[in-house]
């Protein structure tokens, strides 16, 4: 408190050293309630915005009467820090680019004010995208990206960089840096398990930061020791958990059992003393995981939920729309025991969530939105993961944590949260979050570089 107090002051002799008259705030916010990261609620407060940052922090009945050129009225209202999506994908080649940059808009109109892109085939124009962004002449989220993913040779998802040996770990790399990424993405399609711990070292060598799937090849402490700082949904936590991890990864190896063949005995093996042993690691390591549990639901669920009515349908392009077909007909022509078996895992998932979180594994909610797959869409997606985490047994403060403040400790990126000089990423809610997650969707503003979005939906 005390910090924050000097902070103010030292905000406002500044201010007042150039003479009171002279200082007209861009943007002034009065009467807000804050919520602060620790879910304690700053009543009535106003804020001060110049340009894209926080420049002031005042309590009620303050005795400053400083000056603006837009005035919010606050009350009732609640301020957050926008909310992160860490796990988005800008894909689908050339015909998806101008599909693919409308969803920027979408996501400022979800209050979403920064993305983690994991990956695709369209790098430049993410990259372009961004950098306008910044400069404001384009309406988005802040991109972190990972560029393209790597992966083994005739990898599925296009635009990966192919790496089977540690001459093409290094060349990838070495674009991934030229090109001046956020992060190392790896896909497990085709990659060796030597290649990917391989991937892993190197990266942790160039002090870069990792992040991935996991070939059932591998282990996975392996992955935790060569040094992975992120993994990407929940089959590869669940596999650390099984007592018959070992026996299962050499049938992997030598071809008996594939992917979809090994959870029905990964979860038949779920062994409690060893998942806190392999929490526990995680935690130590600082390993962050995203666990993705809305797409779950969503795929889990294709057979049964019809999704033809879903409003949002309206904002998708019919060429976007028919890459869900894949994920679909998979799911409507799966066995009988397969869809049984998928509805149990993700239940199983939704229970693993609740355990990492109280072993105090650091989660990331991401929505793995995008084109491919079906029905999670740009925008509400992320609110959907966060109800799901509420689901699973976080508590709403819990869960907005693992978006914006997690989201900016795993990127390493700092400058965001409500503070002075911090980034004025923003959102405006009409309901309080903390006391039902399902108004983090009570968007009234989003402010973003600067500018003030009034977001109003059907
Ligand atoms: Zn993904």
């Amino acid at each position: 408190m005390k910090v924050f107090l000097i902070s103010i002051l030292i905000t406002l002799s500044i201010s007042c050293s150039k003479k009171e008259s002279e200082v007209v705030y861009d943007i002034e916010i009065g009467q807000i309630n804050i919520i602060k990261n620790d879910g304690t609620i700053l009543e009535e407060q106003t804020i001060y915005i110049n340009a894209d940052t926080i420049a002031a922090i005042l309590p009620p009945r303050n005795i400053f009467y400083l000056k603006s050129k837009r005035y919010i009225n606050g009350e009732n209202n609640y301020l957050l820090p926008g909310f992160w999506d860490n796990h988005v994908h800008f894909r689908g080649g050339e015909q998806l680019i101008t599909q693919n940059e409308k969803f920027l808009e979408q996501y400022i109109n979800y209050g979403i004010t920064t993305v983690r892109d994991a990956g695709g085939d369209l790098t430049p124009q993410v990259q372009q995208w961004n950098k306008q962004i910044q400069n404001g002449t384009r309406v988005g989220p802040t991109i972190y990206t990972s560029g393209p993913k790597l992966d083994g040779p005739n990898a599925r998802w296009e635009g990966s960089l192919p790496v089977d040996s540690q001459e093409s770990i290094n060349d990838a790399l070495d674009s991934l840096q030229s090109l001046h990424t956020d992060y190392v993405k790896i896909y497990d399609s085709t990659l060796s398990r030597k290649q990917y711990l391989d991937i892993i070292k190197t990266a942790e060598t160039r002090a870069m930061i990792t992040s991935g799937h996991m070939p059932f090849t591998v282990e996975l402490q392996e992955a935790i020791d060569a040094g992975l700082d992120n993994i990407e949904h929940l089959y590869y936590v669940l596999k650390g958990c099984s007592s018959q991890e070992k026996e299962i990864t050499q049938q992997i190896i030598e071809g008996t059992l594939g992917f979809w063949g090994s959870m029905e005995q990964l979860i038949a093996t779920y062994d409690e003393t060893t998942a806190q042993q392999t929490f526990a690691r995680l935690k130590a390591s600082n390993t962050f995981v995203t666990p993705t549990l809305h797409i779950g639901d969503v795929l889990s669920y294709l057979d049964e939920v019809d999704h033809s009515q879903d409003t949002y349908l309206s904002h998708l392009e019919d060429a976007f729309i028919k890459t869900y077909e894949g994920r679909n007909k998979r799911a409507i022509n799966a066995s009988a025991k397969a869809k049984k078996d998928r509805k149990e895992l993700q239940t199983f998932f939704i229970k693993l969530t609740k355990s990492l979180h109280d072993a105090g594994v650091q989660l990331l909610a991401g929505s793995d939105c995008g084109a491919y797959n079906s029905y999670t869409y740009p925008g509400p997606s992320l609110h959907k993961e966060l109800e799901q985490l509420v689901k699973a047994g976080l508590t709403p403060l819990q869960a907005l944590r693992t978006s914006g403040y997690n989201g900016s400790q795993f990127l390493q990126k700092e400058g965001y949260g409500i503070a002075i000089g911090n980034k004025a990423d923003l959102v405006i809610l009409e309901k309080n979050p903390l006391e039902n997650i399902r108004n983090t969707q009570s968007i009234r503003h989003t402010i973003k570089n600067g500018v003030v979005y009034t977001i109003s939906r059907d």
